[in-house]
């Protein structure tokens, strides 16, 4: 049945107020300064239907570090290169470690758990610098794929986050010569560092952020263009990976307490998948202990519980 949009739009409304009334919103990340400095008072949401209807409250134009979310449209584009021999370098189980965790990976020889901690990460950045060669070239591509699946040419990377995700990336190039060592890395690892410090600085808003993501609910192809992003089944795969491993140690919650694919990111973003229906994007600076946007969960849970919006 089609969505009901005053219901929508109502509950949207509704969920904003309650939440930008709140006291307890997290602590910002605070590892590096761009995003130590973000006010945690601001809270956006939007949604993209698939029949392409979009909707919005609080800050939903206002753009924001999207971090880690940056990892789902690098995986797609990494899968679309790459195509499944990808799992040969990377797994599709949930890691229950935190998302910058280095002990797994030797267990494991370094093949990462999965393609959404920061190890599994890095070796898609180096399987999309494979094709492209230089880091440039590289971080060009995965941008003007963000902007063709936003349909908005006005998606970037914020500089100054790059370089601070740069200088304070120790663990990050730590992973990274790890992985080289065990011959997971084709490319020099500070190339691929370069390529995923970049991807991790991207900014963009919650309403482009749902745009962008709507390929995702809408078989893989994006509702606003009518183009197709990926074949229907690789949609489906994307999002159980999501599903599984898109919020680190804290996937299995949020499965139990929202029931939708989505990826989080430490800049306090959202991106979650209703499959068939609709995509939300939400933002909320303010994390949990697990690195997630504390408020944007409680949004996502309010809105599937409102609206029936789980895939169980
Ligand atoms: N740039 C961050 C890091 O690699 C991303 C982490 C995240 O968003 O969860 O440390």
């Amino acid at each position: 049945a089609a969505v009901d949009g005053t219901e929508l739009e109502t509950a949207l409304q509704e969920i904003t107020a309650e939440l930008q009334s709140r006291s307890e919103r997290g602590q910002p990340a605070d590892y590096i300064p761009p995003l130590a400095r973000v006010d945690p008072a601001h809270f956006g949401i939007a949604v993209t239907l698939t029949d392409n209807r979009l909707f919005a409250a609080g800050e939903a134009e206002m753009p924001f570090s999207i971090q880690s979310i940056s990892k789902v449209f690098t995986l797609t584009l990494a899968l679309g290169m790459a195509g499944d021999s990808l799992w040969r370098r990377v797994g599709r189980e949930p890691s229950g470690d935190a998302f910058n965790s280095i002990v797994l990976l030797e267990h494991e020889r370094g093949i990462p758990r999965n393609p959404f901690i920061n190890a599994g990460a890095l070796v898609v950045a180096d399987a999309l610098l494979s094709r492209a060669r230089a880091p440039r070239e590289t971080i060009g591509e995965i941008l003007r794929f963000l902007r063709f699946v936003a349909d908005d040419e006005s998606v970037a990377a914020d500089p100054a986050v790059a370089r601070a995700e740069k200088a304070t990336g120790h663990r990050n190039a730590a992973l990274a010569n790890y992985l080289y060592s065990c011959g997971n890395l084709n490319n020099p690892p500070d190339h691929v560092l370069g390529v995923y410090f970049h991807h991790c600085a991207v900014t963009m808003s919650c309403a482009q952020l749902a745009r962008a993501g709507a390929f995702l609910a809408n078989g893989g192809r994006n509702p606003a263009t009518g183009r197709s992003v990926v074949s229907p089944e690789r949609a489906r795969r994307i999002n159980a990976l999501m599903m599984t491993c898109g919020h680190y140690d804290g996937s299995g919650d949020f499965a139990y307490r929202v029931g939708l694919p989505s990826k989080s990111g430490v800049g306090g973003g959202i991106l979650a998948v209703v499959p068939g229906v609709a995509s939300v994007a939400v933002w909320s600076p303010g994390l949990n202990g697990q690195g997630n946007s504390l408020l944007g969960i409680e949004a996502l849970e309010m809105l599937s519980h409102r609206m029936g919006w789980s895939v169980f």
